[in-house]
């Protein structure tokens, strides 16, 4: 049957998705913080600019940082409280940002629906919404909404991203399925901004109860497309390819092919700025993980230290890693005390018996990981280009183009960890650097998952 479903053509791997342990725990608080650490850099462009001082007194939902122009967003306060301190912290994906420390004191505020009727508003005071809202693309690439769903050419799809194809994550899995009165709201909104033709929700077909409540909510908004469950079926590209059956050319974005792709969890976002007028200041977080007590889906408040929330989960022993995000695609942790962003969604735990460090060993040219690209790219190429520091060679076989999916390293039998490779080379393109392979930062070999 799987044959029949529809996927993206080229690569991909089959991965052990490690799902089972939160697929099916409802969305629940997490326990309000004592204290946050909110970063003021939690998205793609120029950081927030502090409007507090240390001593402010600040509510719920007050605006702490304030965004630096249009490619930007707002920070706003996740706790009620007391300002504490102003200093410097590394975000999960490793980027150094300014933060602003608050004490929790008062209470905690309950949102009422304000704006039911608000398909009386612009397209325009809607976008403006968004943006004061402070909301960013909550798939991980956090891209500022406002700008996002402003294309400068009409479009003719809305594509909803629900294929979460990332292993251990189940945040977008609950929200389709407990919440999809509210999603199919959120997607109104969208749809009066964008003013689409035709509005998909691609989910893979792993992912049952979604597809069953997503169906039965659509009031004809929308159509569900399952797609076949294969890594990476969430890639952007990959999902359009999949849905649509276009492809996205090298280089360019999607609305460029007259299609915008939303997150699950950026539609909850936007549903709530709009009907509540509440800012982003919290998140779906899957904990997972064989050493956690209690794993699930938690609303967590922004700002929250992974030491906190693994603390509120309890861990049996400790942790010989933590990953944030997914395994694949996510970033390891050097340290608990790294606050969770916007970009947040999961943090996934592991056992030192369950990490196995391999040691790279010579490329055998089995061509294993050219066949898992779903770029359709060269790994094995480019892995050698970047071992003779010919970044340039590696650039012009479409280096720029890798997605950093890490299919190819999953699929390696010489353990290479590949993605890692072209992840520093990017880097040090972007920043015009040319270093020797002996330079660019090494990481330990992890082999995720069992099954090749
Ligand atoms: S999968 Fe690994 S060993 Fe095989 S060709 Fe690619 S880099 Fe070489
Ligand atoms: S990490 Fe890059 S090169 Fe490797 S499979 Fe993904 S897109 Fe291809």
């Amino acid at each position: 049957m799987n044959l029949l479903k529809k996927g993206f053509k080229r690569g991909g791997v089959k991965l052990p998705e490690h799902k089972e342990t939160t697929e099916h725990k409802k969305i629940i608080n997490a326990p309000v913080p004592k204290r946050v650490k909110i970063p003021l850099q939690q998205h793609i462009g120029k950081p927030a600019i502090p409007v507090v001082q240390i001593g402010d007194e600040v509510k719920e939902g007050t605006l702490i940082g304030k965004m630096d122009g249009d490619f930007s967003a707002n920070i706003h306060s996740s706790i009620p409280g007391k300002v504490i301190g102003i200093g410097d912290i590394y975000n999960p994906n490793a980027q150094k940002s300014r933060y602003i420390e608050i004490e929790f004191k008062g209470n905690i505020k309950y949102w009422e629906i304000k704006n039911s009727k608000w398909d009386l508003f612009s397209k325009d005071e809607l976008l403006e919404r968004i943006k004061n809202a402070g909301i960013v693309g909550m798939g991980g690439a956090t891209f500022p909404a406002h700008m996002k769903y402003k294309p400068p050419v009409p479009i003719e799809t809305l594509l909803i991203n629900g294929a979460e194809c990332e292993p251990f994550l189940t945040v977008d899995d609950r929200l389709m399925s407990e919440k999809a009165v509210e999603l199919r709201e959120g997607i109104r909104i969208l749809k009066k901004i964008l003013n689409p033709k035709k509005i998909f929700i691609g989910v893979e077909d792993n992912k049952i109860e979604a597809i069953e409540m997503l169906e039965k909510n659509s009031a004809n908004e929308y159509e569900v497309v399952p797609l076949r469950t294969r890594y990476p079926q969430g890639g952007e590209k990959q999902l359009i390819e999949a849905v649509l059956k276009v492809e996205v050319p090298s280089g360019a974005l999607p609305f460029q092919v007259g299609v915008v792709v939303a997150n699950i969890s950026t539609i909850y976002a936007i549903y709530e700025a709009i009907l509540f007028e509440k800012p982003l200041y919290e998140r779906l977080v899957t904990v997972s993980g064989q050493i956690v007590k209690w794993p699930g889906n938690y609303k967590v408040r922004i700002g929250t230290l992974i030491h906190d929330l693994l603390h509120d989960c309890q861990l049996f022993i400790n942790p010989a890693k933590i990953i944030s995000g997914g395994p694949m695609m996510g970033y390891s942790q050097l340290t608990d005390d790294t606050p969770i962003t916007k970009g947040t969604s999961g943090i996934v735990v592991f056992s030192k018996e369950e990490i196995k460090f391999k040691k790279e060993k010579p490329c055998i040219r089995c061509g294993r990981c050219m066949q898992a690209c779903p770029v359709g790219l060269f790994p094995n190429i480019m892995y050698n280009n970047i071992s003779i520091n010919d970044l340039q060679s590696a650039e012009k076989i479409g280096l720029k183009d890798c997605i950093e999916c890490g299919a190819c390293s999953f699929i390696c039998p010489s353990k290479i960890q590949l993605v890692n490779y072209f992840k520093s080379a990017k880097l040090n393109l972007k920043r015009n650097i040319s270093l020797s392979l002996n330079k660019i930062p090494r990481v330990k070999g992890f082999e995720y998952g069992k099954e090749k």
